[in-house]
């Protein structure tokens, strides 16, 4: 288990830069990609059954989930099934990267919003903008939310929050 996860409860970038299911430079060139940021070993496995691409191998229930990079297509079904709240899918693909995230509070936001993106310690990181929401039945009641990020931002960021009146 990561240091960081175990000292400060949550990870840091470069644990999860330095696990085996960070997606390859190459792979990032290509578009919209999950990142599995599942370092505990736990009995846990609903990300590989809600993969339709085969994109997520378990190997047993307590073994950590690995992502083949070239299966996943970036769709982020997995996101809404993972009750650990533990997949994103990014894009580094383009001049402005993004963020998806699962998001299961009320009022949603809507597109075009301006919101603050924050790390996963809750801290803002820097401006951004909701380019897309996704609120399906199929997801129960995780919605989808995706950012747009400088492209440099993309690691750090991993939720948002709204930006208050007066701010
Ligand atoms: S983002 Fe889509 S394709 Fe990629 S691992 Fe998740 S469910 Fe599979
Ligand atoms: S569903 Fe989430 S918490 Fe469970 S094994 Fe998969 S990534 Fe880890």
């Amino acid at each position: 288990m990561s240091n960081s996860l175990i000292e400060k409860g949550y990870i840091e970038v470069e644990d999860v830069r330095n696990d085996s299911n960070y997606p390859s430079e190459e792979r990032f060139k290509t578009g919209a990609v999950a990142i599995i940021e599942c370092l505990q070993e736990i009995p846990c496995n609903p990300c590989k059954d809600a993969c339709p691409y085969g994109a997520i191998v378990l190997e047993g229930l307590t073994i950590r989930p690995q992502l083949i990079e070239d299966k996943c297509i970036g769709c982020g079904l997995c996101i809404a099934k993972c009750p650990g709240q533990a997949i994103f899918v990014v894009d580094k693909s383009k001049e402005e990267g993004s963020v998806t995230f699962p998001y299961e509070y009320l009022p949603l936001p809507e597109k075009g919003m301006s919101v603050t993106a924050v790390n996963r310690a809750g801290e803002p990181v820097c401006e951004a903008r909701v380019t897309k929401v996704v609120d399906s039945k199929k997801m129960n009641k995780t919605r989808l939310v995706t950012i747009a990020v400088p492209v440099e931002l993309v690691d750090e960021v991993r939720f948002m929050k709204r930006v208050e009146a007066g701010e």
